[in-house]
């Protein structure tokens, strides 16, 4: 396991990969480089402020995908100030965001912005539900979700499960597997063998596993099965 200080980051000949800031219950943000493309996966809060510092306002135009794990506020905080700024400094290429099927905050969040800015939008926007599992290639880039776990208290004290994915994205032969929030769970376990490099949660405070986050113990031993790994998620 690496050393745990923000922004994390990997990086393999052009295919490289920056975690800003996963503090639990803040913020998750992180940029995708593989050649030319840029993706951005859980835009939490100052996201925006993170690749300004980072890449700067061309490459933040030429941002093509956008990839969210889970409607949480941690993960999707930074939507609408990215999308509004894209806006304002007249991003020309499209922009796709991929959701899992039923994530109806990023829906919510989509909808007021066209409603809002529905004579000024520069680019073309797409929202990408995730039902099937299967991959799909962007910009040389394969991504395969997969199904996670996790869940969320509702006011009277009881869970329920919200519609979570993890990641892989391969390119040239690596591959990067991100498994989002999540309980302990066959999917994760099976995405991250091998891959070179595992991001994976730690969100769970107690030794005693959880159905909503990972012990610690859980998520190094997913992340020993790959080839390198991050602990994100972790509480402080
Ligand atoms: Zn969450």
């Amino acid at each position: 396991m690496k050393e745990q200080k923000y922004p994390l980051s990997w990086k393999k000949d052009d295919f490289s990969i920056k975690i800003f800031c996963s503090i639990p219950n803040i913020a998750t943000g992180i940029f995708l480089k593989s050649g030319k493309a840029n993706f951005v996966i859980d835009p939490g809060d100052g996201i925006l402020r993170d690749l300004n510092t980072e890449i700067g306002t061309k490459q933040i135009l030429g941002i093509s995908d956008i990839f969210v794990t889970h409607g949480h506020h941690d993960h999707i905080g930074g939507v609408w100030s990215l999308l509004t700024y894209l806006r304002v400094m007249r991003k020309g290429s499209p922009l796709t965001i991929h959701h899992p099927e039923g994530c109806v905050e990023i829906e919510s969040i989509l909808n007021a912005f066209e409603q809002v800015y529905a004579k000024s939008i520069s680019y073309k926007l797409t929202l990408q539900s995730i039902d099937e599992t299967t991959g799909f290639t962007q910009n040389n880039v394969l991504i395969k979700p997969f199904r996670v776990v996790h869940k969320e208290f509702l006011s009277d004290g009881s869970k329920r499960e919200v519609p979570a994915l993890g990641y892989n994205f391969s390119y040239k032969n690596k591959t990067i597997c991100y498994g989002g929030d999540t309980a302990y769970c066959d999917e994760l376990v099976n995405h991250a063998r091998n891959a070179d490099l595992a991001i994976i949660e730690a969100g769970h405070k107690d030794d005693e596993p959880d159905d909503m986050h990972m012990t610690l113990k859980e998520a190094k031993s997913i992340g020993n099965t790959a080839k390198e790994y991050f602990l994100v998620h972790v509480p402080e």
